[in-house]
């Protein structure tokens, strides 16, 4: 009863005694990335390609999308004045992007896992730079080509490294998990001091993951529940 009182002071809310049982014997705390790690309010850093004709077919994909990363391109869209196109057939594939079909043609905009074919050199080379500077870079083709690139930065709070230091120095192992590349989450991780990395996880994954954790001890998940309700219940504390 103190600790729920004090909890509520804090804003925090503790749904029964069983909760606080299972808190004690936590080794190990993971956090999903985006909109818990970070801010969750992604902005357009950098557009590779053609800039208009590259955020037209952003803009004209992202319409119907409901992804944080949907309206970071509908913003910047919107400031060059970009017109937004119709599309058909929008298809939003969960942990990858969306396609659709526009003019005759399929098009589509998200991570590698969507696109059939390699990046060429000169692409390829300015998403490994991006990605190292922790920002996410969506793909943006037509017809398994791609026509540009659209690097979008979602910075970490102020309070998560504050957090993640506190975690550690009580002796928690920290762990993020996230459906974004490898690199960028890293990258993300290392800002905040986070010790291990689980990326490019499929939204569906995620619990599986809180599961193998769990065979080496209690776990607790800290997530926004975008994408990451599955994990939260899966865990001995979400
Ligand atoms: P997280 O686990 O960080 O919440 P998601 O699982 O929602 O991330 O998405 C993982 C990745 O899938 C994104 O980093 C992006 O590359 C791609 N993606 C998903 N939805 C979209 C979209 N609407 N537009 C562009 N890319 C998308
Ligand atoms: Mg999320």
């Amino acid at each position: 009863m103190v600790g729920t009182g004090r909890g509520a002071k804090l804003g925090i809310l503790i749904k029964n005694g069983e909760v606080l049982e299972a808190a004690n014997g936590i080794q190990t705390v993971v956090f999903d990335k985006t909109g818990t790690v970070t801010i969750g309010k992604p902005v357009v850093t950098d557009i590779i390609g053609e800039e208009i004709a590259v955020m037209a077919l952003a803009a004209a994909l992202e319409h119907s999308s409901e992804h944080p990363l949907g309206a970071a391109i509908l913003e910047k869209a919107d400031s060059l004045g970009v017109t937004v196109e119709e599309v058909t057939n929008f298809i939003a594939i969960p942990g990858k992007g969306v396609t659709a079909r526009m003019a005759g043609k399929q098009v589509f905009i998200g991570n590698a896992k969507l696109l059939d074919t390699r990046l060429d050199a000169k692409l390829e080379h300015e998403m490994q730079r991006l990605q190292s500077d922790a920002k996410t870079v969506v793909i943006v083709g037509r017809e398994n080509e791609a026509v540009g690139l659209i690097a979008i930065q979602d910075a970490p709070k102020k309070t998560s490294a504050v957090a993640v230091t506190a975690l550690k120095r009580r002796g928690f192992h920290t762990v993020m998990i996230t459906g974004d590349t490898e690199r960028v989450a890293r990258a993300v991780a290392n800002h905040v001091g986070i010790d291990t990395v689980i990326a490019e996880v499929l939204p569906g994954d995620k619990a599986d993951h809180v599961r193998s954790l769990q065979q080496s001890g209690k776990v607790a998940f800290v997530g926004d529940g975008i994408n990451d309700a599955p994990a939260l219940a899966a865990a001995n504390l979400g």
